[in-house]
């Protein structure tokens, strides 16, 4: 058997139990097991649902640095064909959620043997993916009580070679927001049109006319991605259709054109239900504040990240992406940071399989990095 470090070991553990989001039972418990087994001296630990959180007693705190780790999979069936696959059949850690929590793992682990000055929060975050883990966790009374002066996380990025950290000052990801349209007309025989009102045909009309919001209602200084990725409606070939459903996603660069698409949304929404005479319900789902990133923190770190042997560091641009640590972000400076885990298939795919090696080598720079900002006087 090929040799693996301790920390790869732990994440091809948690690679086989992946769970929904506040559904990660088991992963919290072997979690937690793991903690346990580390010198408690200066440990607090207290579970919030299915998350955890650690502090670190530092030797002589001034501030605490938070550094959060989400822990969730996705409902997808694993294609890696590994011999550590998920086997939860339907599950699938497709984002690198046991990357993340493994590393910070191994940073927690380092700090239990050797404390720095300032306090440690180690953040393991229950259902990023959805319906959204990190707002109800930063309004809990733990996160209140022990809430850290600064904080930061990491996702890994397929796309980037192992040794890679991208990142940028200001604004990273995107606000995002799910998106649920139901139709609801009247169904009937096919050949009776006129006795019916169709919903594929007002469901055609409604995809059509949304495309119009970026087109013509957004600036386009400003950027904004409504896309419907899923339409269902009918039942059978020669019925005409009672109901339909438009299922998509819209992201946008700046808050406030999240509030104008959404209006513009609700307006064009409206205007088909009168032109089809049909009843229509907007659903916005999960919506994930942007991920704003501390432009001096940011800096500060990048300088310290280039100086480090074996980083590659590159400022990347922002992406439509979402995240929910920007609800961290919104109320404790911080930032967030691309890790390159080199892997032909991209986030959520079925055949994701990152490069390890990035693991510890992830473990090691942090554990340095930590080290440098909670010894440094700011
Ligand atoms: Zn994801
Ligand atoms: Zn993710």
């Amino acid at each position: 058997m090929e040799a693996i470090s301790r920390f790869v070991a732990i994440r091809r553990d948690l690679h086989q139990i992946p769970e929904l989001g506040f559904q990660e039972v088991k992963t919290q418990h072997y979690l937690l097991r793991y903690i346990q087994s580390l010198p408690q001296e200066r440990l607090q630990v207290r579970t919030w649902k299915t998350g955890i959180f650690v502090k670190v007693n530092g030797t002589s705190p001034r501030k605490t640095i938070g550094y959060r780790a989400d822990m969730d999979g996705l409902p997808i069936r694993e294609e890696t064909g590994l011999p550590y696959r998920s086997t939860h059949d339907g599950c699938m850690h497709a984002c690198g959620h046991d990357v993340h929590m493994s590393i910070a793992l191994g940073v927690l682990t380092h700090f239990a043997h050797h404390p720095i000055q300032d306090d440690l929060l180690f953040i393991f975050q229950p259902a990023e993916e959805g319906p959204g883990g990190a707002k109800p966790m930063i309004e809990s009374d733990i996160m209140q009580e022990w809430k850290p002066d600064m904080i930061l996380a990491l996702h890994i990025a397929p796309e980037y070679p192992v040794g890679t950290i991208a990142t940028k000052e200001g604004l990273l990801f995107a606000n995002t927001s799910e998106l649920f349209i139901d139709l609801k007309g009247k169904g009937g025989h096919a050949a009776f049109p006129h006795l019916a009102n169709d919903m594929v045909v007002a469901a055609c009309a409604l995809v059509t006319q949304l495309q119009s919001i970026v087109a013509r209602n957004v600036d386009p200084l400003d950027s904004a991605v409504i896309t419907i990725g899923k339409i269902t409606g009918g039942t059978v070939q020669n019925v005409i259709a009672e109901r339909a459903r438009l299922e998509g996603t819209i992201r946008t660069l700046s808050a406030a054109a999240m509030q104008k698409v959404k209006r513009r949304i609700e307006a064009i929404v409206h205007g088909v239900e009168v032109a089809y005479e049909c009843e229509a319900a907007i659903d916005y789902g999960a919506m994930y504040h942007q991920v704003y990133n501390d432009p001096e923190l940011t800096a500060e770190f990048m300088k310290f990240a280039a100086a480090h042997g074996g980083v590659n560091v590159i400022s990347c641009k922002e992406a439509m992406t979402g995240e929910d640590f920007g609800y961290m972000l919104a109320d404790i400076p911080g930032f967030m940071f691309w890790l390159g885990v080199e892997s032909p298939y991209g986030l959520h795919h079925a055949k994701l399989a990152p490069n390890e090696e990035a693991i510890d080598r992830a473990i090691a720079f942090l554990i340095d990095y930590f080290s440098w900002k909670g010894n440094s006087e700011v």
